[in-house]
């Protein structure tokens, strides 16, 4: 069966779930292999072998740290190179995409970003994607090369399908031309204690409606009571209520979790371009004509500072 490389997001080690997710998919269509770069590539070949991967190609070294993308292209590209894989998936994180795009044009492939699903077909991987602010599905294929397929998170459940995951060590030469850009400095981001935005499987996100960066922790205890990560719409954001990087929409992240509560927003076509495609979505606002409720799959019409905190409560509750 053919090979399928999986390119693995991680925090030293910890695969995230993305990964997972791309693991699974990749089975539809062959063998999955990962590729781990950086450390903690044995503690990370568990989880990769527990859903599916065949084998773990491992590099290390300084430089994938020290500059940005282009030297883990080139271990990429190494791996591309050893194994001649049927097709490569990445994460469609910023990263993910960049080392993507870079790798198809090294090989001379054609890619495919931000598909939400993926499927075997008789001349190659099938992708589908939601475009056109979520107006359109498509499915498509690549048809110049080896597919190079970058996935939103969320697009398929992890499915543990254990397998060998031996890890295998990777001959990676860094090239000169991969040192143009040297890191100088990393502040890391302060943590909420929250899931990622673009990762989460359930998002709650508050608009123009909250009123107030006063008020957006009445959003936060419906986030905390479900593990759910926090968004804004661009309103929330730009009065100053928000960060920007919670910004959910055409000009903020693209989310697909599989619950999206959406409250005192409105649901402006910029919004729904980056949360169309959640798999549940629900909404509550005062107004019963507000455009979010073409959308959803439950609305609840009222006022966010009664129903939102009665939610939080009845969550807790039977959560016990
Ligand atoms: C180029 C461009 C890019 C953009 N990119 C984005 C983007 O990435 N993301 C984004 O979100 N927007 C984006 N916008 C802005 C978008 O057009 C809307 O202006 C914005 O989404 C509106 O935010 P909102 O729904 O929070 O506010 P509003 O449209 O003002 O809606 C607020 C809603 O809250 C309801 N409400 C008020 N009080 C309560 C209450 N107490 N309880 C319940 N409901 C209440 C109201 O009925 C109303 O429906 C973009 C616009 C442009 C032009």
């Amino acid at each position: 069966m053919a090979e399928v490389l999986v390119y693995v997001d991680h925090a030293d080690g910890a695969v995230r779930k993305p990964t997972l997710e791309l693991l699974t998919l990749a089975r539809r269509i062959g063998e999955p292999v990962a590729v781990h770069l950086g450390a903690g590539a044995d503690t990370a070949a568990v989880t990769l072998a527990e859903h599916g991967a065949v084998k773990v190609l491992a590099a290390d070294a300084p430089e994938f740290t020290e500059y940005l993308v282009a030297p883990k292209v080139d271990a990429l590209q190494a791996a591309y190179e050893a194994v001649s894989p049927a097709a490569v998936l990445l994460p469609s994180s910023a990263e993910g995409k960049e080392i993507g795009a870079r790798l198809a044009v090294r090989i001379g492939s054609g890619i495919i970003t931000d598909a939400v699903d993926l499927e075997a077909g008789d001349e190659g991987p099938v992708a589908t994607q939601s475009v056109f602010a979520a107006s359109f599905t498509t499915k498509s294929r690549v048809t110049t090369g080896t597919p190079v397929i970058t996935v939103k998170p969320n697009s398929a459940a992890p499915e543990a399908a254990p397998a060998a995951g031996t890890v295998e060590q990777l001959d990676v030469t860094v090239a000169d031309s991969s040192k143009g850009t040297k890191i100088v400095s990393r502040t890391p981001r302060e943590s909420t204690g929250r899931p990622e935005l673009t990762e989460a499987a359930i998002v709650v996100s508050g608009g123009r409606g909250v009123n107030g960066a006063e008020n957006f922790p009445v959003i936060e205890a419906l986030a905390d009571s479900l593990g759910a990560a926090v968004g804004a719409s661009r309103a929330a954001v730009d009065a100053g209520w928000y960060p920007h990087t919670n910004q959910v929409g055409q000009t903020g992240k693209s989310v697909s979790p599989q619950l999206y509560i959406a409250a005192g927003i409105s649901g402006a076509i910029q919004h729904r371009a980056g949360m169309q495609t959640s798999k549940t979505i629900v909404a509550i606002n005062k107004d019963a004509e507000a455009p979010i409720f073409e959308l959803v799959d439950y609305g609840v019409v009222g006022d966010l500072f009664h129903v939102v905190p009665a939610l939080t409560e009845e969550v807790k509750i039977r959560k016990g």
